[in-house]
């Protein structure tokens, strides 16, 4: 079967494809020729992935999962959250982004902070929502270059590291959105489609 992943990101794409078994054909909305800015006008991470793959079954009458993300600080009471991406302006750029996080903690002593990623399928006549969460702290500066986002600000529980210094297969198998996935994965592989 066909199953549409509403993003424009070909990297996330190929990644959850290749965990999937043959049977489920993934599309991004390139591939169902959707190059619509879907408004994100959502308070919460998961009404913004209802929105998105709400859009897709509505227009298109397909199977459609879609994901969102946020980091969540502690000390601002789960600020950025829905809003990380434009944090620091609607230019979404991430270095500023961490510019601003960093100064809105300076002083703080508790840094704690998490990701979370919610996924939410609509497939045949139901809809499933499947998260994802990564509990770490905001670090003092950045540290690393790889990943996007957040990442070089980011140490995970565990790790001396922030994700900007550690392996994108660490990253993957402890991340928010690689929790996420898996469990969207499970359920797939387990639906018999
Ligand atoms: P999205 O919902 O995946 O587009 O994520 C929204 C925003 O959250 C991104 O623009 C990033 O600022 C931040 N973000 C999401 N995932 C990550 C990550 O894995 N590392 C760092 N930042 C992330």
């Amino acid at each position: 079967m066909k199953l549409v992943f509403a993003t424009h990101n070909d990297h996330k794409l190929k990644e959850v494809q290749q965990l999937l078994p043959k049977s489920i054909q993934l599309l991004s909305l390139k591939d169902i020729d959707c190059f619509d800015e879907i408004p994100e006008t959502g308070t919460t991470l998961e009404e913004n992935a209802k929105i998105k793959a709400d859009f897709v079954t509505k227009t298109y009458g397909l199977n459609c999962f879609s994901d969102d993300t946020g980091l969540l600080v502690d000390a601002l009471n789960g600020a950025p959250g829905v809003f990380s991406a434009r944090y620091a302006g609607e230019q979404k750029n991430d270095k500023d982004n961490m510019v601003k996080l960093l100064s809105e903690l300076k002083g703080a002593n508790n840094r704690s902070a998490h990701f979370k990623t919610v996924v939410y399928l609509n497939l045949k006549e139901d809809s499933y929502t499947f998260d994802g969460i990564v509990e770490g702290h905001i670090t003092h500066e950045e540290h690393g270059n790889g990943g996007f986002g957040y990442d070089p600000i980011f140490k995970p529980n565990g790790y001396d590291k922030t994700f900007g210094e550690l392996p994108s297969t660490t990253k993957n198998t402890i991340s928010h959105r690689g929790r996420a996935m898996a469990k969207l994965v499970e359920f797939l592989k387990n639906k018999e489609l």
